[in-house]
């Protein structure tokens, strides 16, 4: 994407005077809270109320323009055309065996990003990016192959959230930051889009899990936001040199000092952490690297998430056999460290974690 149609993108979404100026640095009315919106409509001579109306149409009803909002006089809803509200356009969708949708949504730059919808009888999860691409190249993940172009506001956070829960009719009841991109390299507007997510689409804080790989001092800066959410940490090895192998990053940040920004955020926010642990066949689920995890983990406050493999085309790893999977769990547990294994939904339609892309091909 040239620089022209970037221009182009933030021309059509800067604001004029007539439109949001008590929104923020937003460039768009996704994000802005009901007292934000109300303040917005009176600055038109608009009464109050206007603002909850407002609010309940961008945020519950989905409009897509302020003009379509019904409820307010035609006179003004003409004026009202060229504000941004923030939402994306569907570029693909597709669906896979289990029920599972993965839509590839592209933005007002043209740039295109993957959510996915996972539905069971209970919940409708959402699985968000956070960045157009990612900067973090691990190994094993499609996302870091296609390298990085840019964080994500928080209107396109939200958007996706709204996406999926139109499409499926159905309130979404859990958002995972698990899609593409490294969210605490975009901490401020992932914050932002998670207070939102609570307060104006009305998900729970409790509900959303943001995963990350670890950057130094962003858990810590996540810490001060004292969000409810459960923080979910990409480990994947049981010791630097390994960890190292696999996330190039992981060479600036030795594992140590990573579980030591860990154990803080557990003594600062009083929640426990998830530790994500990707199994590849013959490279990190052997059983003694299970004790050495069990090891590493002695004391902590956690809880482990293995991860069998999701296969992707630039990579010749393997995902090991359910044998192999269960032996690796059993030794956690006779550690007495409490741990799940993960079997990513929507496989067949490449909407697995690991193999986000911004492609369908
Ligand atoms: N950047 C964040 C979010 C990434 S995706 C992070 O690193 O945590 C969420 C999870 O999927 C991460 O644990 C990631 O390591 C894992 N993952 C990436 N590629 C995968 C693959 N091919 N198979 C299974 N899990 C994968």
């Amino acid at each position: 994407m040239g620089s022209k149609d970037q221009n182009q993108f933030q021309q059509t979404a800067t604001l004029t005077p007539k439109q949001p100026t008590k929104l923020g640095a937003s460039t768009a009315l996704l994000g802005a809270s009901l007292a934000e919106l109300s303040a917005w409509v009176q600055q038109q001579g608009q009464p109050a109320y206007r603002g909850r109306q407002l609010h309940d149409w961008i945020y519950h009803k989905g409009v897509r323009s302020l003009t379509e909002i019904s409820v307010f006089s035609k006179e003004w809803r003409s004026t009202l055309a060229d504000v941004p509200i923030g939402r994306s356009t569907l570029h693909y969708r597709s669906v896979a065996p289990d029920d599972t949708v993965k839509y590839l949504l592209r933005l007002a730059d043209g740039k295109i990003i993957e959510a996915v919808g996972i539905p069971t009888e209970k919940r409708l999860t959402v699985c968000v990016s956070t960045q157009v691409g990612c900067p973090m190249a691990c190994d094993f993940c499609a996302t870091g192959k296609g390298g990085f172009s840019r964080n994500l506001a928080q209107h396109e956070i939200i958007d996706q959230v709204l996406t999926v829960q139109e499409d499926f009719q159905r309130r979404v009841s859990h958002i995972v930051f698990m899609g593409m991109g490294e969210p605490l390299l975009n901490i401020e507007n992932v914050v932002a889009a998670i207070r939102s997510l609570n307060e104006d689409v009305g998900i729970s804080q409790r509900s959303i899990t943001l995963s990350t790989v670890g950057i130094r001092g962003r858990i810590h800066q996540l810490a001060q936001h004292q969000l409810q959410v459960t923080l979910a940490v990409s480990l994947h090895a049981s010791n630097q040199e390994l960890r190292e192998k696999l996330i190039p990053s992981a060479h600036k940040y030795p594992i140590q000092d990573l579980l030591a920004e860990c154990r803080e955020y557990v003594h600062l926010t009083g929640r426990r952490i998830t530790f994500e642990y990707i199994l590849l066949d013959g490279v990190n689920d052997l059983p003694e690297q299970a004790a050495e995890l069990a090891q590493l983990l002695r004391g902590f406050q956690s809880h482990v998430n293995l991860i069998p493999y999701n296969p992707i085309r630039e990579a010749t790893y393997q995902r090991p056999s359910s044998r192999r999977i269960q032996a690796f769990a059993s030794v956690l547990k006779q550690q007495k460290i409490a741990v799940s294994v993960r079997y990513s939904r929507g496989l067949e339609a490449d909407a697995a974690c690991g193999q986000l892309r911004t492609t369908h091909t």
